[in-house]
C-alpha cells in the first residue's frame, strides 16, 4: 500500500467485478430503447474506470473525453469551468457520462445541463464512486459503482494535487498529506 494511502475502501479486483456487472446493466438498458450510448468521460479523473467499464460494454460505444474543473485541493468551488470540450456533435446522441465521483453533485449537474442544452437525447451518468452525504443539489448518478463514506479518496483516477490518480485501488488519503 502507499504511505499516503490510510486505508483502502475499493480493490482493484472489486472494481474489475463491479464494472462487469455494470456493463451488462447499461448494455440491457440501453438495448430495451435500441440506442447505443456515446461515453464521454470527465477528464481526467474517469481515465482509468472509463478503460476498464468500457471492456464490459459489450456493444459498438464510441466515447469522448470533456475536461471541466471544479475543485482545488481537498475544497469544492462554487461553478464548473469547461477547460476542454467535445470535440464532436451530441444532438440526438444518448450520453452517458462517465465520472470518478460525485460528491456535491455540482459537477454532474451543471455538465448534463451543458449536454442537454446541446441536444443530446438523454443524458445519464455512471460514477464509479459516489459519496451521498456530501450532496448539495439535488442529483443522483444512474449508475454507481461504490458508496463511499465522507472521506477525501485518492487512486484509480482520483488525485490529490494531480497525484496518486495512477493506484491501482481506491484508499482514503492520509491526513498529514494534506496539512
Ligand atoms: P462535485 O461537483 O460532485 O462536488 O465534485 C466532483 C469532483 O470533485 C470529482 O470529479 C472529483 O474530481 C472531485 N472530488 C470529489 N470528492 C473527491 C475525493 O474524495 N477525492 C478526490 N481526489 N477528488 C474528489
Ligand atoms: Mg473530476
Amino acid at each position: 500500500m502507499h504511505d499516503a494511502v490510510k486505508n483502502i475502501l475499493v480493490t482493484e479486483e472489486q472494481i474489475i467485478e463491479r464494472c462487469k456487472e455494470l456493463g451488462k446493466q447499461i448494455k440491457n438498458d440501453y438495448e430495451l430503447n435500441n440506442e447505443t450510448p456515446l461515453l464521454v468521460g470527465l477528464l481526467k479523473g474517469s481515465v482509468p474506470f472509463m478503460a476498464e467499464l468500457m471492456k464490459h460494454i459489450d456493444m459498438d460505444v464510441c466515447f469522448e473525453f470533456m475536461d471541466v474543473s471544479s475543485y482545488e485541493g481537498t475544497e469544492s468551488i462554487g461553478d464548473v469551468k469547461v477547460n476542454l470540450d467535445l470535440r464532436c456533435s451530441v444532438k440526438n446522441v444518448p450520453v452517458l457520462l462517465v465520472e470518478d465521483i460525485v460528491d456535491t453533485g455540482r459537477t454532474i449537474k451543471e455538465v448534463k445541463r451543458l449536454l442537454a442544452h446541446k441536444g443530446a437525447s438523454s443524458v445519464k451518468v455512471v460514477a464509479l464512486l459516489d459519496k451521498p452525504d456530501r450532496r448539495v443539489v439535488d442529483i443522483e448518478a444512474e449508475y454507481v459503482g461504490f458508496e463511499i463514506p465522507n472521506e477525501f479518496v485518492i487512486g484509480y483516477g482520483l488525485d490529490f494535487n494531480q497525484k496518486y490518480r495512477n493506484l491501482p485501488y481506491v484508499g482514503v488519503l492520509k491526513e498529514e498529506y494534506y496539512m
